[in-house]
């Protein structure tokens, strides 16, 4: 098995820089425990490259990028860039990077902390135990489909897109997420709205049809609609959701929010090459420099890249295990700090994490 790996490091912006060395510190102490090695290559994105090159994603990161095992990604955007033309702004490096690396799947978990349970806008009696992975199709579906424009019929004017999924791209993630789906509970959900769209009809026949070679996993189809309010009625009985571009968005959005806090969110988006690790917030510019920021969707993101890229799932969860017992013994950055609770900065969370791992 592989023990040493290229890390592409890429801290971003606002609280980019606290965050990620935050995970650095936290992959430095796994790597002790078990005996891996981490090559970290840092470049920069976002509106530090705008500054020192004047472009959101300089080719030397890009290049960084595709010679690494994966890439770890704080936040870019701020203030001081939002001005700039839309092609020249710190989220085209993001957009850019992702298209790039041909990432086709984002993944969202969804896991309820026992700690955090009253920070949930669910009753804890349905949220208690929530563990679940949205697994987002990225680069096809009627985000990117064509035709598409808005032009006059009949004299008036008319808006369209297309829905479209090729074969291939149904099945390199239905695999995905069966695969994901072992190393988990066993259980798929596929999502699609079959009952009115020929797309989704296709979708469910090769999701079905990849199936067949994954008969240890249970697979279960349903609708969008149903989906989303079956999430906030049993939020329990998922494991793996898998579903397309506009389905997975606004789904990937209501499993999170399920369980409280942007500064617990972490994301993975993975192609058939190369895999990016980010937490799912964004630059926290009001917060930014004060060492205050919640690292843990930083360091849960580099936990997924444990799990993922360097296929040892056990170190993943040590550091699950880590970010669960430092909530349980009370300590919380600023953002999910309630009464009775530990106030700690980014460096004492940090600290606390690395301490029980
Ligand atoms: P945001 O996620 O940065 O912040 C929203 C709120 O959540 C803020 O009050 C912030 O302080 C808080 N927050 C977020 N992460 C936190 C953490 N780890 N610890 C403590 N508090 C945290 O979203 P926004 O304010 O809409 O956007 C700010 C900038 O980030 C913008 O420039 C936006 O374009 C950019 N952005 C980047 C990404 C990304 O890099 N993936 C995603 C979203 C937004």
């Amino acid at each position: 098995m592989k023990r040493s790996f290229k890390i592409a490091v890429l801290p971003g912006d606002g609280i980019g820089p606290e965050i990620m060395e935050a995970a650095i510190e936290v992959l430095n102490a796994i790597s002790k425990k078990y005996d891996l090695q981490f090559e970290f290559k840092e470049g920069l994105i976002g509106g530090a490259a705008i500054d020192a090159t004047g472009d959101p994603l300089p080719e030397e990161t890009l290049k960084t990028a595709k010679e690494s095992d994966a890439v770890l990604l704080a936040a870019v955007g701020g203030e001081k860039w939002d001005n700039l033309p839309t092609d020249k702004r710190p989220e085209k490096g993001l957009l850019r990077i992702r298209k790039e690396l041909e990432l086709f799947a984002n993944l969202r978990p969804g896991k309820a902390y026992t700690a955090l349970l009253d920070s949930s806008p669910l009753k804890e009696t349905l949220i208690k135990g929530v563990d679940l992975v949205v697994i987002r199709e990225l680069t096809g579906g009627i985000y990117f489909g064509e035709p598409r424009g808005i032009e006059e019929r009949k004299r008036e004017k008319v808006g369209f897109n297309t829905m479209i999924y090729y074969e291939h791209e149904i099945k390199r993630i239905a695999k995905l997420a069966f695969e994901i789906a072992r190393g988990r509970r066993k259980k798929v959900t596929s999502v699609d709205k079959a009952n009115v769209l020929e797309v989704s009809a296709l979708w469910r026949d090769i999701v079905t049809e990849t199936h067949a070679d994954y008969q240890d996993i249970e697979l279960e189809h349903m609708y969008v609609d149903n989906c989303a309010m079956q999430l906030v009625r049993r939020p329990r009985d998922f494991d793996v959701i898998v579903t397309g571009n506009l389905f997975g968005d606004i789904l990937s959005d209501e499993a999170g929010a399920l369980t409280g806090s942007l500064g617990m969110l972490p994301s993975a988006s993975i192609g058939e090459r190369y895999a990016l690790y980010e937490p799912v917030h964004g630059s926290a510019p009001d917060i930014a420099g004060q060492g205050i920021a919640n690292p843990i969707a930083m360091i849960l993101s580099a936990a997924m890249m444990l799990d993922i890229t360097c296929k040892v799932p056990q170190a993943a969860r040590d550091i699950e295990n880590a970010v669960e017992q430092v909530l349980n013994q009370g300590y919380r950055t600023g953002d999910i700090w309630s009464p009775g609770t530990k106030k700690v900065n980014t460096r004492e969370m940090t600290e606390a994490i690395i301490d029980f791992i």
